[in-house]
């Protein structure tokens, strides 16, 4: 069978190119006659891999000396504890709640201190963006906590909220690539890597220098959980979780010859116009989303009939397009087009669903 359309929110669609570059160099990585799974971290060939992958992020992100770069272990929901383990120095952050991510993160920060719910789209099940141009922010907040791509409702921040000045931290784990961004803005930006970068388990943090405390403000915080320790080791205080920093390393150099995030994002608007643009004229299929807050990366949508989207689900796979069942607490479908998902892909599954359209009105 050869590879089918993946729609997966995640693990997800990475680009060929990298997989077969990796297959390549399974068994001898460049003369060094092992696998980079088989070698050590400390040994030069490695180093010169992570060394090369946090350049490489830095070119295409456009990252300030004055952050660090930490490639993590424990996937974007460990972050959920450890952002306010290291952060909380008054013990207060304020929590944007626009999706089930930023709810557990929410929910995790309060164990750790007060976390105040300070804007919330919960009241129609996630389907946009609130205005958050002037929040009661909290005065002796710590940082302003927002999830910037909404994995599972499909929506997407446009614009940052205003955070009255204080530090502002990002999960970007499903739009993490997929356009240019000024990481000035941001105190923090992490995401979990399995959605648009590489293997699940990578989380990549990216932090100012100056908010990285020499002693986590939250008492007897594990070694593990502190920022201090792996940006004082630059990632290597213990064993990395390396092969896939190496594959997220291989993307982002295939994200430099594609020519960098303004790419991206002109393939990515084009790739979602192309899907959104039939939802909207669709008489059988529809977009759940605020229009003004859709995301490029994942697109929800329903027929407003469960048997018939799940028959849609159904036939969608026999035709070779994976994974559009949308989540299990939200119901009906969703395609989720990360950078690696070709044009051909969405158009392809656009022409499916116009004959799905005729087949079944
Ligand atoms: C998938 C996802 C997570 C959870 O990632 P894990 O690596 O499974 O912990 C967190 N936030 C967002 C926005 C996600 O899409």
């Amino acid at each position: 069978m050869g590879r089918v359309y993946n729609f997966s929110a995640g693990p997800a669609v990475l680009p060929e190119e990298v997989l077969k570059e990796a297959a390549d160099e399974m068994l001898d990585y460049k003369g060094t006659g092992m696998s980079v799974m088989e070698m050590s971290h400390r040994s030069k060939a490695y180093d010169t891999i992570i060394k090369e992958a946090e350049q490489d992020l830095r070119d295409l992100m456009n990252i300030p000396d004055n952050y660090k770069v930490l490639f993590l272990q424990g996937g974007a929901s460990q972050q959920f504890a450890m952002i306010p383990m290291n952060l909380m120095k008054n013990g207060v952050a304020d929590y944007i709640v626009t999706g089930q991510w930023a709810k557990k993160a929410y929910q995790e920060a309060q164990k750790y201190g007060k976390a105040n719910k300070i804007a919330t789209s919960e009241d129609k099940t996630f389907s946009y963006i609130p205005d958050c141009s002037d929040l009661p922010i909290s005065e002796d907040a710590d940082y302003v906590y927002i999830c910037e791509n909404n994995t599972i409702y499909g929506t997407k921040f446009k614009t940052l909220p205003n955070t009255k000045g204080k530090t502002l931290v990002a999960d970007v784990s499903s739009c993490f690539l997929s356009e240019p961004v000024d990481v000035t803005k941001y105190g923090v930006i992490y995401g979990g890597v399995q959605k648009n970068i590489g293997p699940a388990g990578v989380v990549i943090v990216i932090i100012r220098e100056d908010l990285i405390p020499e002693k986590p403000p939250i008492e007897n915080t594990p070694t593990m959980l502190t920022y201090k320790i792996h940006a004082d080791a630059d990632s290597l205080y213990n064993t990395p979780p390396a092969y896939g920093i190496y594959i997220c390393g291989k993307v982002f150099k295939w994200i430099k010859k594609m020519g960098g995030l303004e790419a991206m994002k002109a393939h990515n608007e084009k790739k979602a116009k192309i899907l959104y643009d039939f939802l909207d004229q669709s008489k059988l299929f529809k977009g759940t989303v605020n229009p003004a807050d859709r995301s490029l990366m994942n697109v929800p949508f329903v027929t407003g009939n469960a048997d018939l989207d799940a028959k849609f689900v159904k036939e969608a796979k026999e035709a070779g397009f994976e994974n559009l069942k949308g989540h299990r607490t939200v119901g009906g479908m969703r395609a989720s087009i990360y950078n690696a998902m070709p044009i051909e892909g969405v158009e392809k599954l656009v022409e499916f669903m116009k004959k799905f359209e005729e087949e079944n009105s």
